[in-house]
């Protein structure tokens, strides 16, 4: 016994051992209450596997299960001025920027990418909830604007994720001014005669349902998702009176004409591959691997090659 035996390797142990335990192996489900193993739970896109309650998924867990493989490239989206109005509340605007930074590991609240579904190339712009509640500020106008142009260049459908509480306050009029851009850019897709699907997900208010969320070709939503431009509080505040049940969510929206499907997460894919593929004119996607020939059946085709060509000969 010395000192390494004694004290060091018993400090090296602890250290790697603490690594190995994740903190969060079990999360609870907000809808039903079961307890989901986090790998379970990662595997089904953050689906809850007892009652299909849609919890939220970051753009990038979202890509990795969009694009084939998950692999797909990053669209670069120009910087804007940080912090125009020098606004503060209990807190600077640039901290609260940090602090959404260092929460999510992300840039802003959006995330631009290109690569294949189904091998359609595609773009695709998803928004992050988590992200200062996804709110459209310059960035996020600016993302929209690289996704379209990068589409219209490639000659590519763009699909658009998205996830708001509306409009960044600490932006002012210059969040508002967002709105009027993305639907210029929404207007070159349709110039291009290029498809832009919209994937509605809970939540989409605000501005955001006022401007790009509702101007797609075919929209789409996850199932239960609130999509409204005035939250059902706001409404039943200011009218006085009770509202339907499930009023402002997805499935009301569809049957009162609001949305084309309603169509779960983990269903998601197979069906923006078939309406992509559709709208851009390409054949129906091959599911899965063609089944191999059965020997027997290639020893009958090789057989009536061979007695086809001594027919042809006896002729
Ligand atoms: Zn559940």
């Amino acid at each position: 016994m010395n000192w390494i035996t004694n004290y060091v390797r018993p400090r090296i142990n602890s250290i790697f051992s603490r690594r190995e335990v994740p903190e969060n192996l079990w999360q609870k489900c907000d809808e039903c209450g079961t307890m989901l193993f986090h790998r379970e739970l990662a595997e089904n896109q953050n689906v809850c596997t007892q009652c299909d309650h849609h919890m939220a998924i970051t753009p990038r867990e979202r890509f990795n299960h969009l694009f084939d493989g998950g692999i797909f490239t990053e669209v670069a989206v120009p910087a804007p001025k940080e912090d125009p109005l020098h606004f503060r509340d209990q807190k600077k605007y640039p901290e609260r920027m940090r602090a959404a930074q260092k929460k999510t590991g992300e840039k802003e609240a959006m995330l631009v990418a290109k690569g294949e579904i189904g091998r359609t190339p595609i773009v695709a712009a998803a928004q992050d909830f988590s992200f200062m509640g996804g709110s459209m500020g310059m960035y996020v106008g600016n993302a929209i604007i690289a996704a379209a142009q990068e589409a219209v260049k490639l000659k590519r459908p763009l699909i658009l994720f998205s996830a708001a509480g509306g409009a960044r306050m600490q932006e002012g009029i210059l969040s508002l001014m967002q709105m009027p851009r993305t639907t210029v850019a929404v207007e070159m897709l349709k110039e291009a005669n290029l498809p832009y699907i919209v994937v509605l997900t809970h939540p989409t208010t605000g501005g955001v349902t006022a401007s790009y969320a509702m101007l797609g070709d075919v929209h789409i939503s996850e199932p239960n998702a609130l999509i409204c431009f005035a939250g059902p509080r706001v409404i039943e505040q200011t009218i006085r009176e009770k509202l339907p049940d499930g009023f402002q969510r997805a499935e009301y929206l569809l049957d009162h004409g609001m949305l084309d499907r309603v169509t779960k997460r983990t269903e998601m894919r197979d069906e923006l591959i078939t309406i992509t593929r559709m709208l851009m004119n390409q054949p129906p996607a091959i599911k899965g691997d063609l089944p191999a020939p059965t020997p027997d059946e290639t020893a009958k085709v090789a057989q009536a090659e061979e007695t086809g060509k001594n027919e042809h000969q006896d002729i």
